[in-house]
């Protein structure tokens, strides 16, 4: 890629329309590439590791008040705590027993952090979250986690579909995400769709996605 990160970042933006936030997925890149996508007007950045991500966080403080952390990779129990306190946003849970966990712990802290429920529209065996039957199983439950602020749907189709596989992927992540809303839950209440990666994420914004997060586009491609 021959152009800077400020003229890629200017590019996708000017490509998204106004009401879908870009989250810039920074794991592995250092802070100092972090704090130039800053100056080009990112607010919003994704890291899928609670470790690196807080080391970095430490580097950036005095762009903290200005900044959204989101997580959006898998997250390990034995690091639940962390990551609600370093993290306003968590994409990736995906599975009840770790939402009661969050809840849990949400309440012990006193943070009220904001969530969406990663699913898989099919089979997946590369990633987790959960089936539509099993997330619709839960649903009662996941009502109950009072101390989370469950805002809405995470998707990853699987690798190697073709592009009208991964639109009806996203198309039906916006419908299951609807019919949940019908279902008038007093705790929750879908209105955020994190979908679209670098390679897809225009497929994610046709069928509806209200946040896209965006890595290699931006940064390059990541080592290993
Ligand atoms: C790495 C990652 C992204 C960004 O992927 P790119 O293809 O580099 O844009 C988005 N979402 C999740 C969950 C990721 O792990």
């Amino acid at each position: 890629m021959s152009s800077s990160i400020g003229e890629r970042i200017a590019k996708i933006r000017a490509q998204l329309p106004t009401s879908v936030r870009l989250i810039a997925v920074t794991k592995q890149v250092p802070a100092e590439v972090i704090r130039v996508a800053y100056k080009a007007g990112i607010r919003d950045f994704g890291e899928n590791r609670v470790q690196e991500a807080i080391a970095k966080q430490k580097e950036l403080q005095d762009l903290s008040p200005n900044v959204t952390w989101h997580l959006i990779g898998h997250l390990q129990s034995n690091k639940a705590k962390k990551a609600l306190e370093n993290f306003s946003w968590i994409h990736s849970v995906d599975n009840l027993k770790l939402a009661q966990r969050l809840n849990e712990l949400a309440k012990q802290l006193g943070v009220t952090p904001n969530v969406c429920l990663q699913v898989k529209i099919l089979p997946d065996p590369n990633k987790s979250g959960w089936s539509v039957p099993q997330l619709l199983a839960d649903l009662p439950a996941l009502n109950c986690c009072q101390n989370l602020q469950i805002q809405g749907l995470m998707t990853i189709p699987p690798l190697n579909l073709k592009d009208a596989e991964i639109l009806d992927v996203f198309n039906r992540t916006r419908e299951l995400a609807q019919k949940i809303n019908e279902q008038n839950w007093s705790h929750i209440h879908m209105q955020q769709l994190s979908m679209g990666m670098s390679g897809d994420y225009q497929l994610a914004v046709q069928a509806g996605a209200t946040m896209v997060r965006l890595g290699t586009i931006l940064f390059g491609e990541r080592p290993g």
